[in-house]
């Protein structure tokens, strides 16, 4: 007999082995049982059992304090074919654990059994290395850019806020990313609109944009919607998406846009601007106040700082457009604090930011216990420049 043989059969018999059908009967996570799959990565990543643990033969010992806390749970332990398994299983014992078992023919006789398997997904390789700074950090990593690859963001606006969080939600690799303009390209965007470019003077704003995106990463689904958000269209739409960036100059659609995110519980990230200064939050429905608990009422027009037409320095929708995309990044990543419950300002001339706590109003038409949302009476609101420019 082979040394090897003689070690392996020694090991077999101080621990206790079970079948693949008992795992599959009984012996699973579904009844308190943990899975822990030996193998290299390779082997894991084409494939293993549902919520099993992955931790290699060669790390086992290092790292079975943390992964594997308390010693006597029950572990059954796998590899591909019942050898390695079974010594790491002596080595749990060793190490004090004393409920394990080894899966006796492995991840192959497994499969062979047509028992269910899962196949972790992965960054392709062609896209290790355009994220590969987003996968050196550990709160997003892999996992994390396989969730923003799966997401679904909503720009109301492919203007001044919407540019440069557009510009970067693709860049960061946000899978699907939808916007909402009506307008066409016009010369006096090119100074802050920075999807625009000289050629797509003329263009659609949507189809200006999707060219833009497409140049700066060709894996985000991009898709369009050329309208005015009313209240036949605006569920659909938002119901598709996970968070919403609402960068509108208009209150009558940032007030649609907040009722319909609180129908549908989406969050949305907020800016504004006017001139040198802005503003964002992040309203998370029911979790915090909304833009109504913010602006119960509209602005008079002299006040309402947002017309296409109203003065803003070039560079001012950069800051508060990425201010919204660092809180949707955060927001599908479900790291850091969001700004929920916090209204930023922001001062370009001074070059100060501050921030205020804001709560929900109990009386808010929106959110509050009593509201009664109706998506087709919002008013029409005008703006004061128009009303200036025009009168
Ligand atoms: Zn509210």
């Amino acid at each position: 007999m082979s040394d090897f043989k003689e070690i392996l059969d020694q090991t077999k018999r101080q621990i206790r082995e079970v079948s693949v059908q008992e795992v599959n009967e009984k012996l699973n996570p579904a009844n308190g049982f943990t899975l822990l799959d030996v193998r290299e990565r390779d082997e894991w990543d084409q494939g293993h059992l549902d919520q099993a643990i992955f931790l290699p033969r060669g790390f086992l010992e290092v790292k079975a304090d943390k992964e594997l806390a308390d010693k006597s749970q029950p572990i059954v332990v796998y590899c591909a074919g019942g050898t390695r398994s079974a010594f790491a299983a002596k080595t749990l014992q060793d190490l004090g654990y004393t409920d394990v078992y080894s899966m006796r023919g492995g991840f192959n006789e497994w499969k062979n059994n047509g028992f269910r398997f899962v196949t972790p997904e992965k960054v392709g390789k062609d896209q290790m290395a355009r994220y590969s700074r987003h996968l050196r950090i550990p709160q997003v990593g892999e996992k994390g850019q396989l969730k923003l690859l799966k997401s679904k963001v909503l720009l109301v606006g492919a203007g001044g806020l919407g540019s440069p969080a557009g510009v970067y939600l693709a860049a960061a690799g946000v899978g699907t990313l939808g916007l909402v303009d009506y307008d066409v390209v016009d010369e006096s965007n090119l100074q802050r609109q920075i999807l625009h470019w000289t050629s797509s003077v003329g263009m659609t704003k949507v189809d200006s944009a999707r060219r833009t995106l497409f140049e700066v990463n060709p894996d985000v689904k991009v898709r369009t919607y050329q309208l005015h958000l009313d209240a036949s269209n605006i569920l659909d739409i938002f119901s598709e998406y996970d968070v919403i960036v609402s960068g509108s100059d208009n209150f009558t659609t940032a007030y649609m846009v907040n009722d319909a995110a609180i129908l549908l519980k989406k969050p949305v990230a907020y800016g504004s601007i006017f001139q040198f200064e802005g503003q964002a939050s992040t309203f998370i429905p029911y979790q915090g106040p909304c833009f109504r608990c913010l602006y119960p009422e509209a602005a008079p027009p002299e006040l309402a700082p947002s017309c296409d037409e109203a003065g803003v320095l070039g560079v001012l929708p950069g800051t508060v457009g990425l201010i919204q995309a660092t809180e949707v990044i955060k927001l599908l990543l479900g790291i850091g604090r969001p700004l929920n419950g916090r209204l930023l300002t922001y001062d370009a001339l001074e070059m100060t930011y501050r921030a205020f706590k804001v709560g929900r109003r109990p009386d808010c038409a929106a959110c509050g216990p009593n509201a009664r949302i109706d998506l087709a009476s919002i008013p029409e609101f005008v703006c004061a420049v128009q009303t200036a420019t025009k009168g």
